[in-house]
């Protein structure tokens, strides 16, 4: 099998006192368990060469990390809002739109579903726990693997399809969430309190998947719903735009 190759965008970060390129590993382990190559994009390349960084890839990724600048869906910033990447903003936000220019199939993680739904024109709760407080904890201190609550997903959807099932419980790690949907967006997850963990596009040739959890820190669990969106990503990589376009009428070529 020819392995497809998936750009997964990275983050800058301080550590040990030195500033380091890089996306966390289970990323990279996750999508190589799927089959692809996966190919770490850093925001120093720039907005500008986004689109040429993105020539040789054939699907993307993008990952989480900081909260997306409420510039960029004209809000006041909130007094809880957390630390900011502008640089990473406009780098991921380039990516998207380059991405869909070529059709690549595009999955949405965490920060990744938000920074979509910012792009077309969505909008985001800065905080849940002082703007939309709910029942359910979506940010608590356990281990990245840890599954802590529930996550309803629609069927039929292609989120369902991907995941092998309609019912799963997830680990959660966000503060903010998708508030208005973007045009063109459709909600496919939801938890129990109704905050929004997964949409999907309809109606168009293109491929795009996001969630608000984190299926990347499964990687040891290979057969698990949350590593088969990397698979069924990695399935649409494989697959030419051509084929792509039933994803529509014949979903069952999901995975490629
Ligand atoms: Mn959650």
């Amino acid at each position: 099998m020819n392995r497809p190759l998936i750009a997964i965008s990275g983050s800058i970060r301080r550590y040990d006192g030195t500033d380091r390129a890089g996306v966390n590993a289970a990323y990279a382990r996750s999508i190589a368990q799927a089959g692809g190559i996966p190919i770490i994009l850093t925001p120093a390349i720039g907005a500008e060469a986004a689109a040429q960084a993105l020539a040789p890839v054939q699907g993307l990724i993008l990952t989480g990390g900081h909260d997306v600048d409420p510039q960029h869906y004209e809000a006041p910033p909130s007094p809880a809002l957390g630390p900011l990447d502008p640089a990473r903003d406009d780098f991921e936000l380039a990516l998207f739109g380059a991405a869909r220019q070529r059709k690549l199939p595009v999955l949405g993680i965490c920060r990744g579903l938000q920074v979509i739904n910012v792009a077309l024109g969505g909008t985001l709760w800065q905080d849940l726990p002082s703007e939309r407080p709910g029942a359910i904890q979506h940010d608590s201190e356990v281990s990245r693997n840890a599954r802590t609550h529930h996550v309803l997903v629609k069927e039929p959807s292609h989120l369902a399809q991907a995941l092998g099932t309609g019912k799963l419980v997830t680990n959660s790690f966000h503060h903010q969430a998708i508030r208005d949907l973007a045009p063109g967006l459709q909600v496919t997850a939801w938890a129990e309190d109704g905050v929004i963990e997964g949409v999907e596009e309809t109606g168009t040739d293109g491929w795009l998947l996001a969630v608000q959890w984190h299926p990347e820190e499964f990687h040891q669990e290979p057969g698990s719903a949350d590593q088969l969106l990397f698979h069924a990503l990695v399935g649409a990589a494989s697959a030419s735009p051509g084929r792509r376009a039933g994803w529509e009428t014949a979903p069952g070529r999901l995975h490629g």
